[in-house]
């Protein structure tokens, strides 16, 4: 018997429908002889629903329109957070009542109800504690835990949520506290591929991928699991299985994993045959921003990114030029696309602080990004992808690594060239 945690997003809890095939998966573990804790999304859409609402009864957008200085401070969390985690309180419930109709034992856990434990930073709190013992014994008696995700409970008694996408989060950290044996992450997709397969049809799913390599896909853009949750799962070696509701039930048989079934998350050592690069990550939500001639003198670069962090804006990759005649440089830099309009005042605001020549921005951009563990050991990983990169004619403006990544900022317009580019340089089409 083993322990595990069952995770269904909000696609995979659409409808009651849906609804029924999730629980006829949780039937499957549940005859295997496994005790199951599920968690839940709300139903697809629900959650922005509720968000509309609050951003309604809150007057957000008569607000920004006046101006008001409070549109911009957000309303009361604790009230945001008290209406947001009712589409989860909606699916556990029905989970439930579906499992009691196939003849399973079930109850819902609401976050409080557990006590799932959070800090007091409404709308997107962090987990301090999961006391599972009640739980853990009910699981052990038979008892499915239907438990909703992305909630929990606050300093005050007043209800929290973990931040758009949570419930991963409230499955790892679920998973970590009853010591299962695997999270199981079922969504729309079939697992974590080696690039977007809309892009690379060639693209294959990968049976594992390594906790780092995952941290950087999923911030690249491959949007399947919570950033969050898979930082959580790698402090606490959480194994994660990420493989999709809508394959038949009854065909996904037992030890799913073994079975090749989905892309197991996990340590590195437990990947047998890595390959230098595992796969091609890009995003297109980034814009450039770029200051002609700034002075080249000690502290500019501080005047520059004080303001901008400040302003709680994220800077992303950073290039500066050697000047040639010892005292101008330009300095270019990336920002989120949604942050450009507010990166750009900030600066005209600091122009004179700075001292600037003149101040451009633009989104027509892409980063694109290459990841992997093996290039930890591995040498000229970069000169092959910029050769392959010039050879296709594809200008790079700017560049970033890490131990197992390397970006390169290039023209939006040859994105989808760059990514098939290198997802076949480093041996990654499906053959
Ligand atoms: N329902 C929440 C959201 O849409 C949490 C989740 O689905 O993970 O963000
Ligand atoms: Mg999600």
């Amino acid at each position: 018997m083993a322990l595990l945690v069952l995770k269904f997003g909000g696609t995979s809890v659409a409808d009651v429908d849906r609804i029924r095939n999730a629980a006829f998966h949780v039937k499957r573990e549940v005859e295997a002889g496994h005790a199951c804790a599920v968690v839940v999304s709300a139903m697809a859409g629900h959650t922005n629903q509720l968000v509309a609402l609050v951003d309604q009864a809150w007057g957000f957008k008569e607000r920004r329109k006046q101006n008001d200085a409070e549109a911009s401070a957000q309303y009361d969390g604790r009230e945001y957070d008290a209406v947001v985690s009712s589409g989860e309180q909606v699916t556990s419930g029905l989970l439930a009542l579906v499992l009691q109709s196939l003849g399973m034992r079930a109850r819902s856990w609401q976050g409080w109800q557990i006590p799932l434990q959070t800090d007091g930073a409404h709308r997107a709190a962090r987990i301090t504690g999961v006391a599972v013992n009640e739980l853990k014994a009910r699981m052990l008696e038979g008892e499915v835990a239907v438990v909703a995700g992305f909630q929990g409970v606050a300093p005050g008694n007043r209800i929290s949520t973990l931040g758009r996408g949570g419930s991963d989060t409230s499955a790892v950290a679920l998973a970590a506290a009853l010591q299962a044996d695997r999270c199981d992450i079922y969504t729309d997709v079939d697992g974590v591929y080696t690039t977007d397969p809309r892009v690379v049809p060639k693209a294959h799913r990968l049976a594992k991928i390594s906790y780092e390599e995952m941290l950087e896909m999923a911030s690249q853009g491959a949007k399947v699991l919570q950033t969050r949750s898979v930082e959580l799962a790698m402090q606490k070696g959480v194994r994660v299985l990420v493989r999709s509701s809508f394959a038949a039930p009854g065909l996904a048989g037992k030890g799913d994993a073994a079975n090749g079934l989905g892309t197991l998350v996990c340590h590195e050592d437990e990947i047998v045959e890595q390959n230098v690069v595992s796969g091609i990550a890009y995003a297109r939500d980034e814009a450039k921003v770029t200051l002609l001639k700034v002075a080249d003198k000690p502290g500019v670069a501080a005047q520059v990114f004080c303001p901008l962090a400040e302003a709680n804006i994220n800077v992303d990759m950073i290039v500066q030029n050697v000047s040639d005649d010892g005292r101008h440089t330009d300095l270019t830099f990336t920002v989120q696309s949604a942050d450009l309009d507010r990166a750009l005042e900030v600066l005209r605001k600091a122009k004179d602080s700075i001292g600037y020549l003149d101040l451009r921005g633009s989104t027509d951009i892409a980063k694109v990004s290459a990841i992997g563990v093996g290039m930890r050991s591995h040498a000229g990983v970069a000169a092959q992808m910029f050769s392959a990169l010039a050879e296709k004619g594809i200008n790079i403006e700017a560049i970033s690594t890490s131990e197992i990544k390397i970006s390169v900022l290039i023209d939006a317009a040859y994105a989808e060239l760059a990514v098939r580019t290198l997802h076949s340089l480093f041996g990654l089409d499906s053959r």
